[in-house]
């Protein structure tokens, strides 16, 4: 048996009792602090919030401590236009690998409700759809996703859910995703930039921005796909982008990658108390794999972006 094995084991899943679960774990938090490591890649940021990558954590273990807290996690996506193509993928290959055995609601905000495929869903899990109007810019459809998400945080969610996740519905599950995941306020690491020195980041480089981050400056650079956290914290990552997107609007000036710059601005001056490795946010699977990625999650889908956006 080896030591994952047992421990595993030991744990006997969920029916363990939560002072027994204390005591295994004085038992063996030797052992998990030995085991538990890498050293090809950094497993924590300079403020000390951890970057997760596999092997770093034990996922029954850390499923099991979380479950004792009975969370709902929201989860919103976006699918307007043709983006509603991507839903079925998404919604099927998240019940095989996102928060297994948690209350998951997803909030699926659309300009076509009736085209909201039909996927069974585990028990525990629900889909609420929201109806939104469409738009003939892509641009302005990525950029009102903080708006709306601040909203329903404040309007709905703050009584419905512990944690948030906002995803890119143009996205495919690979493997497991559960509540190492969860944190205060949580980014992931862009998988296009990972490796990179701070100067080829794609911030916003134009001072007249909001999200303008000066040379020199920023930790990583995150990808706009995943955001997630507390709902308090989340929600005022959304006021403020928002309040930013506004102030660059009215200049008339949009910021190089839309959202995902503000994001970046944001992240920079409120750190991510968790960070996801790229494992968390991949390109498509057929995209080449370093060797420290040892398990892709969680991948953005190849499209033709002139085929699903409604303008070039
Ligand atoms: N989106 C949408 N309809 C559109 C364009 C975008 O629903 O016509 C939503 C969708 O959730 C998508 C997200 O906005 O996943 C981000 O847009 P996109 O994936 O095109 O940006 P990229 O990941 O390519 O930067
Ligand atoms: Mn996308």
């Amino acid at each position: 048996m080896t030591f994952s094995d047992k421990f595993r084991h030991l744990l006997q899943l969920d029916h363990i009792h939560r002072s027994a679960l204390s005591q295994k774990l004085l038992q063996y938090n030797t052992w998990v602090v030995v085991f538990y490591s890498r050293t090809d890649v950094a497993t924590v940021t300079p403020w000390l919030a951890p970057i997760v990558w596999e092997g770093t954590f034990e996922p029954t273990l850390i499923d099991t401590i979380y479950k004792q807290q009975n969370l709902t996690i929201a989860t919103t996506v976006f699918a307007v236009g043709k983006y509603v193509r991507f839903l079925r993928d998404f919604l099927q290959t998240a019940e095989k690998h996102y928060f297994l055995g948690f209350r998951v609601h997803y909030y699926i905000f659309t300009d076509q409700p009736e085209a909201i495929p039909a996927v069974t869903l585990a028990p525990n899990r629900t889909l609420t759809p929201i109806k939104i109007p469409g738009s003939s810019r892509w641009q302005e459809i990525t950029l009102r996703r903080m708006e709306r998400l601040q909203e329903i945080i404040k309007n709905r969610l703050i009584f419905e859910a512990d944690y948030i996740f906002s995803l890119d519905v143009d996205s495919k599950f690979h493997g497991h995703w559960g509540a190492e995941s969860l944190g205060q306020l949580v980014g992931a690491l862009h998988p296009g930039f990972y490796k990179a020195n701070r100067q080829y980041f794609p911030y916003e480089r134009r001072p007249q921005s909001q999200a303008y981050i000066p040379a020199g400056e920023g930790d990583y650079y995150y990808g706009g796909a995943v955001i997630g956290g507390h709902l308090e914290d989340v929600y005022r990552l959304a006021k403020t982008c928002k309040d930013q997107l506004d102030i660059d609007a009215s200049k008339s000036i949009e910021a190089a990658w839309q959202e995902e710059s503000h994001l970046n601005k944001y992240f920079l001056y409120n750190k991510p108390t968790k960070v996801l490795s790229p494992e968390y946010l991949w390109q498509d699977v057929q995209f080449f794999k370093p060797q420290e990625v040892k398990i892709i999650r969680f991948t953005q889908v190849i499209k033709n972006n002139a085929a699903v956006r409604p303008n070039p």
